[in-house]
């Protein structure tokens, strides 16, 4: 039973520490915090045990302790200094979203994700084009055909073998009959252990190649006059099984991690990936699942967009908001001294440092966080699902899970503190 009270001893835990967002974790408590985790994942492991064990050095200023009332005041002091303030990181909950966006509404901020390049790749295909998108749970419980593009998808989501692609229940599509395709450069990589036995297709193909595989797929479905032989050798003949298996699956699901697709232009090879599966539906059923959520930015990001009617890398400046995925990305508001504030905001992991830069930088961060640079005030704060309840979004967007509190050691929630920073604003 899931429970709003701390406890170590929690059953159907939501882990916030991939987009994956599985609810089905129980937690082992040990010297160490925790013990061990059922269903087993490292890297949910790897977090919550940091998350556990983080010794909080307390709120800072340029480096040195001081108290949270301090540490406060100095924050309004440069909120209200602040011409150009710039909301980035924004890895938190959705509660964390909201009380960032009302504080960057009063103070005119900008706000990115520190994953909005990859957000971006697949955000401009939506908005350029649309796409025939599927949740986790039609994947899951419909696909007979899983195409997965490239080989970061298992590191990034490690129990999506489990959780998605061989389940160990299906409603309509049981795994015996399901045909899975994985194209990337697997001559380099090893297949996961959980594969192992499941034998699936393998076409091995440079990033560089994938837009030209997903053209050539749409001419031989839409019978045009292609020579796939130009792809070369295997990958030609497994162009050709492709579009086969393709034809014939009654619900085919395209799936990528745009965080790996991280050459120029990746968005027009992930245009061609949407538009595969739009050709397709003209005669059977098919549907992308794009894989993202790490670090909270789904979370972000879906929050920004209902409550500004934009998403990310949008302004407050003017007083209404104004979107521009190129102009807002924060990498560039620091370089071209755009901005004169940095609120950088990240409570999931403690690597999710702020960039180094000559701003001036409050930051709400994991409480195992090291800067390599001070900065002017650095506040710690809970980790969401940890330190605190509230609620995270999943890859697919359509789902908001609830995040369980675990221990109680006096961290407050990002939202907390931004909202106390908002109330000392004043108007
Ligand atoms: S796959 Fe992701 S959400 Fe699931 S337990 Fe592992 S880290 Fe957590």
């Amino acid at each position: 039973m899931w429970t709003t009270e701390p406890s170590l001893n929690q059953k159907h835990l939501t882990c916030p520490f991939c987009g994956l967002a599985c609810d089905d974790l129980s937690i082992t408590p040990g010297d160490r915090g925790i013990e061990s985790l059922d269903p087993k994942c490292d890297k949910a492991k790897q977090g919550f045990r940091l998350a556990l064990q983080a010794v909080s050095r307390g709120p800072r200023s340029n480096g040195a302790p001081v108290s949270m009332e301090v540490a406060l005041q100095q924050s309004v002091q440069l909120l209200k200094s602040a011409r150009a303030p710039l909301f980035a990181g924004l890895a938190t909950d959705v509660n964390g979203m909201r009380a960032t966006l009302e504080l960057a509404d009063r103070c005119g901020g900008v706000l990115d994700h520190l994953n909005g390049d990859a957000m971006f790749r697949n955000i401009r295909v939506v908005q350029d084009n649309g796409w025939v998108a599927c949740t986790l749970s039609e994947a899951r419980n419909r696909a007979d055909l899983i195409l997965i593009i490239g080989t970061q998808c298992f590191d990034r989501f490690p129990r999506f073998v489990d959780r998605v692609l061989l389940p160990r229940e299906s409603l309509f599509s049981p795994k015996a009959g399901r045909h899975l395709v994985m194209l990337g450069p697997w001559q380099n990589n090893r297949l996961p252990a959980t594969l192992k036995d499941y034998a699936p297709i393998t076409l091995h193909a440079h990033p560089s190649q994938w837009a030209d595989v997903a053209g050539m797929l749409r001419a031989r479905l839409g019978n045009r006059p292609v020579d796939s032989g130009r792809l070369g050798g295997q990958l030609a003949e497994g162009v050709e099984e492709l579009a086969r298996l393709l034809r014939e699956a009654k619900y085919s699901v395209i799936t990528w991690s745009a965080a790996e697709l991280t050459f120029p232009h990746a968005e027009l090879v992930i245009e061609r990936w949407a538009a595969l599966a739009r050709d397709l539906n003209q005669t059977t059923r098919s549907s992308v699942l794009p894989l993202a959520g790490n670090q909270g930015d789904i979370t972000s990001n879906q929050v920004c967009t209902w409550q500004t009617g934009y998403p990310l890398r949008t302004s407050l400046q003017y007083g209404y908001p104004v979107h521009d995925s190129r102009l807002f990305r924060y990498q560039d508001l620091i370089e071209n001294n755009t901005a004169d504030l940095l609120i950088w905001i990240s409570s999931l992991d403690p690597e999710a440092k702020p960039p180094a830069c000559d701003l001036p930088t409050i930051v709400f961060g994991h409480p195992g966080m090291e800067l390599g640079q001070e900065v002017e005030v650095f506040l710690p704060v809970g980790v969401p699902g940890v330190d605190h309840t509230g609620h995270g979004y999943r890859s697919d967007t359509v789902c908001t899970l609830p995040l369980g509190q675990l221990i109680e050691r006096g961290l407050p929630s990002a939202a907390t503190l931004l909202r106390t920073l908002l109330d000392r604003l004043g108007d």
